[in-house]
């Protein structure tokens, strides 16, 4: 999954619903933890700004 972080608005939303807890909001940056993260897409259709990407193989 991929950010764009131009678009994030830091609403913080999507860091609740990952099954994986693998989105932290550290200050004013989105990071993905890619160990964690299994491309459910779930955060990619939560994102009320669209900055989120899934990059499922
Ligand atoms: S795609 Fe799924 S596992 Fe990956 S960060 Fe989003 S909600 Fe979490
Ligand atoms: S839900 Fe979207 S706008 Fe909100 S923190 Fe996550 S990526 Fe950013």
């Amino acid at each position: 999954m991929k950010v764009s972080h131009d678009i994030c608005c830091y609403c913080g939303g999507c860091v609740g619903i990952c099954p994986q807890n693998a989105l932290e909001l550290d200050e004013r940056v989105l990071k993905v933890d890619k160990n964690k993260c299994v491309e459910c897409g779930l955060c990619v259709k939560f994102c009320p700004v669209g900055a989120l990407e899934g990059e499922r193989k």
